[in-house]
């Protein structure tokens, strides 16, 4: 008899597509639906660049951007590279000296090494035990020539929020750039790309019920940022990312933002809801400790070291849940989360720690079933 699927809680690694994504994608691929190439000069062409452009309406209405500043590319970990090599490269005559912080994903801190060895100079800004950077320190390490400052919105690990508008404030009184990863954050907590003096912001489909192989960059005009591009062929995309346009896949990005523009609100309301009756059923546990704060957080993600346990123990008798023991771009890799030792943990502290992450189709009874799975498994 095959074994029952465990109960999801990674929607942080990635999300299914939602079926009104998927039924929006299947009307671009035959050849009885839109599978033009969008640059082609004939009616075929023509139909697919029309539901691009709608596409593009929609991820930037959910960003509250204007559609030209939306640039698609394959993912968030593209547009980390392309925002921070294209402003690298582009303004290194300016400057060469860059900022981000020790908690970004690898999309973001692997691209700095790169360009530190190219002869950059980077700071990497420490996060505190709750995994926020601090202002005064910020401050302290942007100099003259610092062309750029990396900080994710969310963390993937810990779901912690940092304070974009304070941080984008005062890099942009210094007159650097402002890139913003935010793959965990766009359709969950709201963004006003009007208000956020933000310059670049990057995200990816299938971390909001879009398909995977799809994301965007957000470059803005006000002041008008300039990059290098990174990939050079047949100009698409206002010659900044080259490449036949994925219509399929912009489609159901498109749609994904769509239905968040309409749903965002009251579905992080009931997975806070989800989340909170998840920890009020676990927290009691001698064994369990938050890691990070609930209040600085996102409420889809919950990451909870279990003190004294061997991981591996744990993990056996939590079969029935799939959860993520750091981030699944880092699974490969043995050694415990960069992220939650850069807060202060040890090793051990962060190798006995589990990430929960909860989306639209997390229900009460898994909840419930999970809090009973949980508590099973720490008491044997
Ligand atoms: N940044 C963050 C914060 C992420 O969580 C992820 C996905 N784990 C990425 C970037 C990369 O996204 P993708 O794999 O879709 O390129």
């Amino acid at each position: 008899m095959t074994k029952p699927m465990p109960i999801y809680f990674d929607y942080a690694a990635t999300t299914p597509v939602d079926p009104r994504v998927a039924e929006q994608m299947s009307h671009c691929l035959l050849r009885d639906g839109f599978f033009g190439n969008a640059h082609s000069n004939h009616a075929f062409g023509e139909q697919a660049k029309i539901r691009i452009e709608k596409a593009r309406e929609y991820v930037a209405a959910l960003l509250r951007a204007v559609p030209r500043n939306i640039i698609f590319t394959a993912g968030a970990t593209e547009a980390n590279n392309l925002a921070i090599k294209g402003v690298s490269h582009f303004y290194k005559s300016r400057g060469m000296h860059i900022v981000t912080a020790n908690t970004e994903h690898k999309s973001v801190l692997e691209t700095y090494q790169s360009l530190e060895q190219e002869g950059f100079s980077v700071s990497y800004l420490k996060a505190d035990q709750n995994g926020l950077i601090d202002i005064d320190i910020l401050k302290s390490v942007i100099r003259k020539d610092t062309i750029l400052v990396s900080i994710m919105h969310v963390n993937n690990e810990t779901g912690v929020i940092q304070d974009i508008e304070s941080i984008a404030k005062i890099v942009r009184a210094h007159g650097s750039f402002i890139h913003v990863d935010a793959a965990q954050s766009v359709g969950k907590i709201p963004i006003d790309l009007q208000q956020l003096p933000v310059d670049l912001l990057s995200f990816s489909g299938h971390k909001m019920y879009g398909p995977k192989g799809i994301g965007a960059l957000y470059i803005g005009d006000n002041p008008r940022v300039r990059l290098s591009p990174q990939l050079l062929g047949g100009g698409q995309e206002r010659k900044l990312r080259a490449g036949t346009l994925a219509t399929h896949q912009i489609v159901g990005l498109g749609e994904a933002c769509r239905i968040l523009t309409q749903s965002m609100h009251t579905e992080i309301q009931t997975i806070r809801k989800l989340r909170d009756c998840f920890w009020a059923g676990i927290q009691d546990l001698p064994q369990v400790l938050l890691n990070g704060q609930l209040t600085a957080s996102l409420p889809n993600i919950i990451n909870i070291q279990f003190r004294g346990l061997v991981k591996d123990a744990l993990l056996k008798n939590l079969e029935g849940i799939a959860v993520s023991t750091g981030s699944a771009c880092n699974s490969m890799t043995i050694e415990p989360s960069y992220v939650l030792r850069a807060m202060g943990l040890t090793d051990n502290e962060a190798d006995c720690s589990l990430r929960f992450s909860f989306g639209r189709y997390t229900t009460a009874a898994e909840i419930e079933t999970a809090i009973q799975c949980i508590r099973a498994a720490v008491k044997s």
